[in-house]
């Protein structure tokens, strides 16, 4: 994998490798200009790298002329409804998402709180690359200050939707199992479980960066969740990504559900309370547009990506979205993939549902999700993509992003990654053997 990934989206780089201080200074100077020289605000995740980092932003946004409002380490929903309340010209989260320890990266937002879109974003890179931005005089360089209540003004938004009872969770109390793995969402997830008069159990809750496990939260690295929910006798577990938008869960048996169950259970929350229509990406579980479908929502399929997500909520005017990685997206209280969301939503449902996670869960429709990967080395994605476009010709497709192969009870997706060099394959079916068997029959052809 190349150690420096520029997209639309941002920046994200192995620190010291790809990821240089000039370079995220550089990145933040484009994007101060972009933001006209405005007020921006700028949060960071835990890692070990944050904080040089973010003095490299801090001297790019100075330098252009912007004033800074730092909100400190915090999960990037928080830092989305920061900018919104602040009426900022942009934020900058300092993160590089699931990606591994030695990563760190820039994810950029405009003055709504949503990611910057591929032509906004463009803006940015095609500044990024000017060797003449426009410096402010000494005169009128920006001032920084720091803002401490962030999270706490998140967490107040959470606990004031309409869709929660408080305490009719709170009778149910809950024992939770919550591996923050050392990330951001540590300084917030065992927060907002105590608003919600729940038992936890915190597993990696220092926001220390020094990650115990590969951060990304899927099955394969929740073992030790798994274990501890076992061993405590949990009613469930919960897992979030570095910059806590992703959230995963871990039934009362210990099992990983897989993060498509976490959107398919909100949407399926939602939808019980309020009607109307559903965005998710492209490779979101059918097992979520089931759901949306039963309960007489229409449902759009967008290109994989938050903001594609956002965007199109927005246009709908969606009662929730997201995308099928864990990210629960309620327009109630912003357009953007929120764990801490998906966590109160979770266990209010189960509090109406009276039942187990894992029975909550099998009310679910069953389907199987394989997701798999072509390095591209010296393959051209968009050549690739074209053959498969001839050879699949006779069944029925879909070019939403890149292609989809759509069949009875099945799909397959298979798309050029935004963020690394490598042609992803995605195929769900009722059963991983047909799942697999989908996607192994796609990688033949490349
Ligand atoms: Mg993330």
């Amino acid at each position: 994998m190349s150690s420096l990934m520029v997209s639309v989206s941002g920046v994200r780089g192995i620190v010291g490798e790809g990821l240089t201080p000039e370079i995220a200074m550089n990145f933040a100077q484009a994007f101060g200009v972009y933001a006209d020289g405005g007020k921006i605000v700028v949060g960071r995740d835990s890692r070990v790298t944050g904080a040089l980092i973010y003095k490299a932003v801090t001297a790019g946004l100075l330098s252009v002329g912007c004033d800074i409002i730092e909100i400190g380490i915090c999960p990037t929903p928080t830092a989305q409804l920061a900018v919104e309340s602040f009426k900022a010209a942009g934020g900058i989260m300092i993160t590089a998402s699931h990606n591994p320890i030695m990563w760190n990266g820039l994810k950029l937002l405009g003055p709504d709180g949503l990611f910057l879109d591929a032509e906004q974003g463009e803006k940015v890179l095609a500044l990024s690359r000017k060797q003449d931005l426009p410096f402010a005089a000494w005169d009128k360089i920006g001032v920084e200050v720091h803002y401490s209540h962030a999270v706490e003004e998140h967490l107040q938004a959470i606990v004031a939707l309409d869709y929660l009872d408080i305490d009719k969770i709170n009778q149910r109390r809950f024992k939770v199992v919550a591996d923050c793995v050392c990330g951001a969402g540590a300084v917030m997830v065992p927060l907002l479980l105590r608003k919600f008069g729940c038992e936890m159990v915190a597993l990696n809750a220092e926001p220390s960066g020094l990650f115990p496990h590969n951060p990304e939260p899927v099955p394969e690295n929740l073992t030790e969740l798994c274990d501890e929910v076992k061993r405590v006798d949990a009613d469930l577990g919960l897992a979030v990504d570095p910059d806590s938008d992703r959230l995963a869960l871990v039934s009362e048996k210990g099992e990983a559900l897989g993060e498509e169950r976490t959107l398919a259970l909100a949407v399926k929350y939602i939808l019980s309370r309020k009607s109307g229509p559903v965005a998710i990406n492209a490779s979101t579980s059918k097992a979520t547009e089931d759901v949306a479908l039963a309960a007489g929502s229409k449902v759009y399929r967008t290109k994989v990506g938050e903001i594609n997500v956002a965007k199109k909520m927005r246009e709908i005017d969606a009662v929730v979205g997201g995308e099928g990685n864990g990210g629960v997206i309620l327009p109630d209280i912003h357009l953007g993939r929120d764990a801490p969301v998906g966590i109160a939503l979770t266990l209010q449902h189960l509090a109406e549902f009276g039942g187990t996670l894992s029975e909550l869960n099998a009310s679910l429709p069953q389907y199987v999700i394989t997701k798999d990967k072509v390095q591209l080395g010296d393959i051209d994605s968009e050549a690739a993509l074209q053959k498969l476009r001839e050879d699949y010709a006779h069944e029925e497709l879909d070019f939403t992003d890149g292609v989809k192969i759509l069949r009875e009870n099945s799909w397959a997706h298979i798309r050029a990654s935004n963020t690394e060099p490598i042609i992803r394959v995605i195929a769900e079916a009722p059963t991983g053997a047909e799942a697999e068997q989908f996607c192994s029959e796609i990688k033949t052809r490349f």
